[in-house]
């Protein structure tokens, strides 16, 4: 059983490793910025109610995100361990999260902290943004999330701190891919 929060700024490369992982392991990665892109390509209600924020590179509201992950950590893959990608993105999310897992007796095991310089998010991000066609890898969202997540995201490390220290490690994503996989396997055993 393996639970795991994949935590970082956004071009860490939470996506990229918590693929690699979740296809060696068997453990499904739960992104929910994968989830809100594809509601919003297939123009369903959730996607109409996230796509302005996430044009932006604002956080969409805590109880849309909650339901997502309520009903994705409820499904029948997720019973054997996750790794989540891009959610708790807040200290509210992250009480929503441990609430929903004490009531089903879950714990998290992990929580894995990819960190990487501003200046290499930023290369990257503009880099992803001109070869996927992502609409938020543009200079100016680029720079909103980086601070969105700097104001709201990063005092998450806190909170894990404060309430379980143990569960928390670093890791450098400014290396070569494979390291980083290797680093984080590294640090999922320990
Ligand atoms: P990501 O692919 O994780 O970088 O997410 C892309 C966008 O989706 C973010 O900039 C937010 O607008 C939205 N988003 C993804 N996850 C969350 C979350 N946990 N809370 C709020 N907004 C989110």
């Amino acid at each position: 059983m393996t639970r795991l929060i994949f935590f970082g700024p956004p071009g860490a490369g939470k996506g990229t490793q918590a693929k690699q992982l979740s296809a060696e392991y068997g453990i499904p990665h739960i992104s929910t910025g994968d989830i809100l892109r594809d509601a919003v390509n297939q123009g369903t209600e959730l996607g109409q109610q996230a796509k302005s924020f996430m044009d932006r590179g604002a956080l969409v509201p805590d109880d849309l995100i909650i339901g997502i992950i309520k009903d994705r950590l409820a499904q029948s893959d997720a019973q054997q361990g996750w790794i989540l990608d891009g959610f708790p993105r807040n200290v509210a999310q992250a009480e929503k999260l441990n609430e929903m897992l004490a009531a089903t007796g879950q714990g998290c095991d992990r929580v894995l902290s990819l960190v990487v310089p501003d200046e290499v998010l930023k290369t990257r991000l503009l880099s992803r943004g001109a070869q996927e066609g992502r609409s938020d890898d543009n200079l100016a969202t680029i720079e909103h999330r980086l601070a969105v997540f700097h104001q709201t995201t990063s005092p998450l490390l806190d909170f894990y701190k404060t309430h379980n220290a143990s569960l928390l490690a670093e890791v450098d994503g400014h290396q070569p891919m494979d390291q980083v996989t290797i680093a984080l396997k590294q640090a999922i055993a320990h």
